[in-house]
């Protein structure tokens, strides 16, 4: 039998390996001494086999019947062989006794087999995760010295030779090398990295030497987060699953009723005899236990979520492999995940007094705080000598307010800027609206104590700042390559409805989304209102995917059927609120997961309708009278193995 609780036993699979082939050999052993007439030794022999080859199912039929008052499949099983021999005895037909320790040894090989396939899925997942290293070269006083990385502090500074795997996320302070990052991202292709890069624990350092600079504790490594979703992904089960062990309880003691029930009707209804009526409810209670049913589902899900694994597509759990197959309607966040969200500050417009560099080194003093794409362009744009600033908050979707050189300091969209300034520049208000028509984004950036007419405060604040605009940064965002081709991907599978869902300005959407072939647009919004647009398309859509990287995105990755987010450059609240995570930062991934949900789909159901199939002929095959119990046992087990092997043509 299969059950999640199993997979991490290693152990286990030797024993129950060892447990089968001693049954085996017993069995045979005993039916030989029965073939030569010793009936001694076969009653000696047989009942050995059944304790070796049962004793473990028999152990945990037992403890959920008295801890959770349930009947399951290995109790069944168990009853049926044990009805066997006594029936065996009873009619002295001792070819009975061997039949019910054939069933008994077909249930310990395929117990066996089963656990060897989920050990398989679950050992493919972890090989993923086996390179981290577990110490690091730490640079102590000029000298090297090699400690666990467990032991690593924040600011440490280690060493990377050439060739060797990254013990722990860090930043480069000295060096260039090109790395392998298919760990993480499922992508081989190396990529170049150089001093101010971070680069990740568990990914692979080409030629060059690296000096990197510790800037998380190892245990919250992505890679070391990865490993913990999995491992959680692998203990949770979907619904369905959930579904199928409801229904397993209530169907075992359907069987158990109907059991009964055909060991006293036949007799008076048909005119069998007993021999045959007890024989036939026993081939019976073999035949009906849905083993191979409860095999349908677990291992297609994990050898999915494993095989997205190695492409760079994290699932959370295998409900989100299911339900991913279903999705009807998609929106997607648009910087950073439409666009590459590597914004560069394409051009600055001022007001007549300030200089561009001023304007950009007052925001840089903001946004050095933020992790918003559009901060890091302009820290960028800045270049030195500005001084960070204080008292800096955040307002997702729509800007950063904090003070600058003691003055306060707006930086962000026009809505969010307008609440403090009276007036825009016209001039500057035109340039910006041409900008916004190429699809690029325009910040402002105002200050305080400039502007002489009457202005509002900052929220309920009794003091009658006033502030005045400076200027504004327009930003150049890169349709990332494979947008296009994503979303006509996507059609293809069935996508009925593809949205954008932004916070920047509408001109700026209108422009992008033409670009990449979306026709529905919804703008300038708020984080709260993206979830709105969630809300809203799930009423229409029933299952809807919403694909963002922003922290403006967590509501609605949370409130979508199914969150996306934008792999290792994504910000760390969008990773955390995601129901899969694209770790290889690549749109085409959503495709490709997309299509393994729906692959998974199919072989569910199909694992479905053959075991249901098994089950139906077995029943009529026995009502009719042409098969015995081994051959009962071989069609039950065979149909669960195969059904478990079919999961695992996912792997693929
Ligand atoms: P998107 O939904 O496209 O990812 P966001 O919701 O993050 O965009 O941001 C919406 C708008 O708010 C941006 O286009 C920008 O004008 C403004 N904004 C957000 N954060 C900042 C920031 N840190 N600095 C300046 N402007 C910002
Ligand atoms: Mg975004």
């Amino acid at each position: 039998m299969l059950y999640p609780q199993r997979f991490s036993q290693f152990t286990q699979e030797h024993a129950e390996t060892l447990a089968a082939l001693l049954c085996g050999i017993l069995l045979f052993l005993g039916w030989f001494a029965l073939h030569l007439g010793s009936l001694g030794w076969a009653l000696l022999l047989l009942p050995a086999a059944y304790v070796i080859g049962g004793y473990e199912s028999a152990r945990e039929g037992l403890t959920t019947l008295i801890k959770e008052k349930e009947l399951d499949v290995d109790l069944l099983m168990i009853v049926a062989a044990l009805g066997a021999a006594s029936l065996g005895l009873w009619r002295r037909e001792y070819y009975l006794i061997i039949d019910g320790a054939i069933l008994i040894l077909i249930f310990a090989i395929s117990g066996a087999l089963e656990g060897y396939a989920m050990r398989r899925t679950e050992r493919s997942i972890r090989s993923l995760m086996s390179l981290t290293p577990d110490t690091a070269r730490v640079l102590f006083q000029g000298q090297e010295e090699m400690l666990p990385i467990t032991q690593l502090k924040v600011g440490d500074e280690i060493v990377v030779k050439p060739g060797e795997l990254i013990p722990t996320d860090g930043m480069i302070v000295s060096g260039y090398s090109t790395l392998n990052q298919a760990a993480i991202t499922g992508e081989s292709l190396p990529i170049e990295k150089t001093v101010g890069d971070e680069v990740f624990a568990g990914t692979l350092n080409g030629y060059g030497a690296l000096k990197l600079q510790v800037h998380k504790p190892a245990s919250s490594s992505l890679i070391q987060r990865v490993i913990r979703l999995v491992e959680q992904a692998q203990t949770e089960a979907p619904p369905s699953q959930e579904f199928i062990e409801r229904f397993e309880r209530i169907y075992a003691r359907v069987i158990v009723i109907t059991g009964i029930l055909l060991v006293f009707l036949p007799p008076f209804i048909w005119g069998w005899n007993w021999e045959t009526t007890i024989y036939r409810a026993l081939t019976f209670l073999v035949v009906a236990s849905p083993c191979a049913l409860m095999a349908a589902i677990m291992p297609t899900l994990l050898s999915g979520i494993a095989n997205g694994a190695r492409q760079g597509i994290l699932f959370k759990n295998g409900a989100q492999l299911e339900k991913i197959g279903k999705v009807r309607a998609i929106a997607f966040d648009k910087t950073g995940t439409l666009t590459t969200g590597q914004v560069q500050v394409s051009q600055v417009i001022v007001s007549s007094e300030y200089s561009q560099a001023e304007v950009l080194k007052v925001a840089a003093a903001l946004e050095s705080y933020s992790e918003h794409p559009i901060g890091k362009a302009i820290v960028q744009a800045a270049g030195e000598g500005w001084v960070r600033g204080v008292d800096v908050q955040a307002i997702p979707g729509r800007g950063i307010i904090g003070f600058a050189h003691n003055e306060k300091v707006i930086v962000g969209n026009a809505a969010f800027v307008q609440q403090y300034v009276n007036q825009f520049p016209e001039e500057l208000q035109n340039l910006a609206q041409s900008l916004e028509n190429e699809g690029k984004t325009v910040v402002w950036v105002a200050r305080e104590g400039q502007g002489d007419e009457e202005t509002r405060g900052w929220g309920d604040s009794t003091t009658t700042t006033q502030f005045s605009v400076m200027g504004a940064i327009s930003i150049a965002d890169l349709l990332r390559t494979e947008a296009v081709t994503t979303i006509t991907r996507l059609r293809k599978l069935g996508v009925e409805q593809i949205v954008m869902i932004t916070g920047d300005n509408q001109r700026t959407a209108d422009s992008v989304a033409q670009a990449v072939g979306i026709d529905r647009v919804y703008a300038e919004l708020l984080p709260e209102d993206k979830l709105d647009v969630i809300r809203q398309l799930q009423r229409e859509y029933q299952t809807v995917a919403m694909v963002g990287d922003g922290i403006n995105d967590a509501p609605a990755l949370a409130q979508a059927s199914v969150g996306i987010a934008m792999g290792i450059a994504g910000s760390d609240v969008a990773l955390e609120t995601a129901d899969i995570v694209l770790m290889a930062d690549k749109l085409e991934k959503l495709a490709a997961a997309m299509e393994l949900g729906r692959r998974s789909q199919v072989i569910v159901k199909q694992n479905i309708v053959v075991a249901l199939g098994f089950i139906l002929l077995l029943l009529i095959g026995n009502f009719l009278g042409n098969i015995n119990l081994p051959i009962g046992v071989i069609g039950h087990e065979g149909s669960t193995v195969l059904v478990t092997l079919s999961g695992l043509r996912l792997l693929k």
